[in-house]
């Protein structure tokens, strides 16, 4: 028998279906979500009992689905070649083998996608369309086996398991890192008879504490910072047991990381620890597995009929800020299998009469939510308890801070909850732009009862004078005098008026996926350039 791959993992299950018999023959609606996944990509509609719901349940039902009656095998790749029909279709994801076939019909990109990569290695693939998803959960009552030849895989960090000594080993760069990414960071520590700083030298002007993701977990003490698209790790079992707090300091111009922690004892340590996997190394972001850790949920409060606020806190052995624009990713355990979906944390507020009271910054998270009552994942998440807990991703996202920096005039186009990431944005410009001379946002709802933080916004519109907000109603009631009807070039052309003719403008846009790809396309036409334009997508 084979090992099998770890399915504990940090990636889960992408969209999926809670409509378990009866789904709506519509299905998925013009603008449903579930029309069209991130990148574009067409998602088909399902058919009765196709459902992740359902697929979870023939999971669970003792079915071989493999043909091979629980055995694992070598698989070489002449052997996986051959495995390339729809009723017989065998794919390799970071050399495991799985036979898909009986996953076809309920994949929600459809059979053509994953005939894609039939017979032969996937990785590529299915990295390009959903790095995140938990494949390993899913699909591991597929699992056929493992290639008898292994792909290339991060360094296994046994081969180099060492002592830290306080020296500095040299990182794990390739030579093509070497010569396309960041220069290589590094990393020295000291201590003294209570303390031990860890102190990361990235090299880099622009890192902020945001950039920094700090995790103590049983044996493993984790720093992954991001520098530009690359993620630098250091990974140790400490060699000393420490208090649960720690603190982390920037010094932003030089690039210059400390982590200062308490030791449990004062004892002089020999070395910090023992190299865990992928210790010392350099990684374009892409190729890095997301890494969760377990939040509690602190808050639960109704914000519109449909909608929460939700607020988890940080384990004290954490820390992670989530910059501007960033979202993670949120993961439940549901009938057995691991579902992930992601959530742009906004701030508690957008104006302080509305403040949550005692929560300090740092150790919270809020989220805006849209529980839909045929939904996977948010019907669960509604379910927490207050005191219950739900893993917490590492941040992820395009949005970089210095597309708003010079910003002059800062457009925010937003539909149902793609008001998400427009919150820390439009607080960022507001506080943090010395430039800037508006903010516009249009804001598109049903009906008014959808709309999130409606008196909040009109606060802030009373407050901040360059704030000003437009709230436009799909199906308005017959007594609405505000805007009405879809995103369209009549009400952009009126609304995207810049305070100056040569104004610095960033427009962001953000809600379900048709509604941004139209917006995206109705501002090429009215001559706005990609550098002026940012969506929001997964
Ligand atoms: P799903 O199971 O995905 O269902 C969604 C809808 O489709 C429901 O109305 C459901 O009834 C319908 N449906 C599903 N299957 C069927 C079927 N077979 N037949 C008929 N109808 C069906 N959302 C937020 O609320 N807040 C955020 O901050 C947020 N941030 C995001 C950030 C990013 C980068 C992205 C990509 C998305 C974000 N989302 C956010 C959306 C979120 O990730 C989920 O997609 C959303 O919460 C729905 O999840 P669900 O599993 O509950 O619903
Ligand atoms: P919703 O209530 O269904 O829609 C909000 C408004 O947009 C409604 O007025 C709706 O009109 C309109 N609309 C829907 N589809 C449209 C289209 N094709 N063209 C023009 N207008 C359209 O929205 P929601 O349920 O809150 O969903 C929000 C979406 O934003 C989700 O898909 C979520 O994944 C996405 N999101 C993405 C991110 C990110 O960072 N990528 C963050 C948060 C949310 P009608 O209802 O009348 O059709």
């Amino acid at each position: 028998m084979l090992p099998l791959p770890a399915v504990d993992s940090r990636r889960g299950a992408g969209q999926g279906s809670r409509m378990l018999n009866v789904p709506s023959q519509s299905f998925p609606g013009p603008s449903s979500q579930q029309r069209v996944a991130s990148g574009g990509r067409s998602k088909v509609p399902l058919k009765q009992g196709r459902s992740l719901m359902d697929w979870i349940r023939l999971t669970k039902s003792g079915k071989d689905l493999t043909g091979l009656k629980g055995r694992l095998i070598e698989v070489t790749e002449e052997e996986l070649k051959k495995h390339n029909k729809k009723d017989d279709c065998w794919i390799c994801i970071r050399g495991f083998v799985y036979n898909v076939s009986p996953y076809m019909e309920y994949h929600p990109g459809g059979e053509e996608e994953l005939m894609r990569a039939a017979g032969s290695d996937g990785t590529d693939l299915f990295d390009q369309v959903h790095r995140w998803v938990n494949y390993e959960s899913m699909l591991k009552e597929c699992l056929v086996g493992r290639m008898a030849i292994k792909p290339a895989l991060p360094k296994d960090y046994r081969e180099e398991k060492k002592v830290l000594n306080g020296m500095l080993p040299k990182s794990q760069v390739t030579d093509t890192l070497a010569r396309e990414g960041p220069s290589s960071p590094s990393y020295d520590w000291f201590q003294t008879d209570s303390l031990v700083t860890i102190v990361v030298y990235t090299k880099q002007k622009d890192i902020n504490l945001g950039s920094i993701t700090v995790d103590h977990q049983g044996d493993s003490f984790r720093v992954e910072t991001i520098i530009k698209d690359y993620s630098y790790l250091i990974h140790i079992g400490l060699s000393h047991e420490i208090q649960e707090d720690f603190s982390v300091q920037v010094v932003e111009n030089v690039g210059k990381i400390e982590i200062v922690l308490k030791k449990k004892e004062s004892t002089t340590w020999k070395s910090l620890g023992c190299p865990l996997e992928n210790h010392n190394s350099l990684l374009p972001k892409k190729d890095t597995d997301l890494y969760y850790r377990k939040c509690q949920l602190i808050s639960k409060e109704d914000v519109t009929h449909d909608t929460k606020l939700f607020s988890v806190m940080l384990p004290p052995s954490t820390h992670l800020q989530v910059p501007v624009g960033q979202h993670v990713y949120l993961k439940l355990t549901i009938a057995g299998t691991e579902i992930v979906k992601p959530y742009t944390p906004v701030s508690d507020s957008l104006v302080p009469e509305f403040k949550e009271p005692v929560l300090p910054n740092s150790k919270y998270i809020y989220f805006l939510i849209k529980i839909y009552p045929a939904g996977l994942f948010t019907p669960e998440l509604d379910l927490l308890q207050i005191g219950d807990y739900v893993s917490v991703s590492n941040p992820e996202g395009s949005f970089k801070i210095s597309q708003v920096q010079e910003m002059e005039d800062l457009f925010l186009l937003a539909a149902g909850t793609g008001f998400t990431p427009m919150v820390k944005v439009l607080h960022y410009a507001l506080t943090d732009i010395p430039s800037l001379r508006k903010v516009k946002l249009m804001f598109f709802n049903k009906t008014e009862d959808d709309i999130i933080w409606r008196s909040q916004l009109e606060k802030l519109a009373l407050k901040d004078k360059r704030f000003d907000v437009e709230f436009v109603l799909s199906a308005p009631p017959s007594e609405w005098s505000g805007k009405q009807g879809y995103i369209s070039p009549a009400l952009l052309s009126e609304f995207l008026k810049k305070s100056l003719e040569k104004s610095k403008v960033l427009i962001c846009i953000c809600g379900p996926t048709p509604f941004t790809e139209q917006g995206m396309k109705l501002l090429h036409d009215l001559n706005f350039s990609k550098d002026e334009i940012h969506s929001f997508t997964a």
